[in-house]
């Protein structure tokens, strides 16, 4: 793969503002892109009306742009992505590889989250229940869906994190048949995803350690619909001194308008990237130079978490 065709992408929910822990993933995606002279690409992830906040993604572009970390062509709004979703089901569809559940939510936590496919063989119609991915006994293969297999191993799946190295989840086991449609119409965000990394063409994705256990879920569904696989590095996620991922939920210190050299030199340092301390008093442009030509994900701690500096 020649450098210029690497294509990377910030997918930001917008549930609230940037706080570092956010900032600190658009930086590293972006810094590591532009490093290899690629594309680096902004997509709104709001498909989840009831838990967004009015106003955060217009608030996020312009902390972005804030930070310097501007994006090549337009952001995209998975809110107007809605027809291909429903493609993607039709084509699972097709292959026999989605069913309606009607199970709730308190059976699923009897179930402790992982799905027992109770409704895999009730060949349920109606509209208003969820819709699953059958993750079986099958196992996909590139071209597409072998038949079932009954071998032990064959719902393993693995991939190389270019930052936590060898990764590997027993689908059926630790996840179970998950839902890309919810039964109140919302479409899961592991559906939407897939679909918008294979839309926009998304070869490196770079995000938080808090999705490294989605991942083999989004391999898999690559799988069955004929997507190709991005590399994933999984970034470590900043956490409060209460163990928690800082977020608006855990009230994290939303970015202060007017720090942001302070902010990506800060990042910087917690990426372990070593900047020279005279880097702090220069400007973004300087700061976001400095880092497309020094970044080395080698330096990045493969660890899931680390604490977040005391200011954020
Ligand atoms: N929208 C997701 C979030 O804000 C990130 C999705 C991704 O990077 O895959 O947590």
């Amino acid at each position: 793969m020649s450098a210029l065709s690497r294509i990377g992408r910030f997918a930001p929910s917008p549930t609230g503002p940037l706080h570092f822990g956010s900032l600190v993933s658009a930086l590293a995606s972006y810094l590591d892109i532009r490093q290899h002279g690629g594309r680096w690409l902004v997509r709104i992830e709001d498909i989840d009306p009831p838990r967004e906040i009015s106003g955060a993604s217009a608030t996020i572009l312009q902390q972005l742009q804030a930070h310097g970390l501007h994006w090549d062509g337009n952001v995209l709004y998975q809110s107007e992505r809605l027809p291909s979703y429903l493609e993607a089901l039709d084509q699972l569809k097709q292959k026999d590889l989605i069913y309606y559940c009607q199970c709730n939510r308190p059976r699923m936590q009897r179930l402790g989250g992982i799905y027992d496919s109770q409704c895999r063989y009730l060949q349920l119609t109606a509209k208003d229940h969820a819709i699953r991915l059958n993750v079986g006994d099958r196992v996909p293969t590139k071209g597409g869906i072998e038949g079932e297999i009954e071998r032990e191993d064959a719902a393993y799946l693995s991939f190389t994190d270019q930052i936590l190295g060898h990764y590997q989840q027993c689908l059926r086991a630790e996840v179970g048949d998950f839902v890309l449609r919810r039964r109140d119409g919302l479409f899961s965000y592991q559906l939407a995803v897939v679909v918008d990394d294979q839309y926009q063409g998304i070869t490196h994705i770079m995000r938080g350690s808090d999705l490294l256990d989605s991942t083999p879920r989004q391999i898999y569904l690559q799988q069955c619909l004929g997507y190709s696989q991005p590399e994933y590095a999984h970034l470590p996620v900043a956490i409060n001194p209460d163990g928690q991922k800082l977020s608006k939920q855990n009230h994290a210190a939303a970015l202060v308008p007017g720090d942001e050299a302070h902010n990506l030199f800060t990042a910087l340092v917690w990426l372990q990237q070593e900047p020279p301390a005279a880097l702090a008093k220069q400007s973004i442009t300087e700061i976001l130079d400095w880092g497309i030509k020094h970044w080395s994900l080698a330096k990045i701690p493969g660890t899931l978490e680390m604490a977040a500096p005391q200011e954020f």
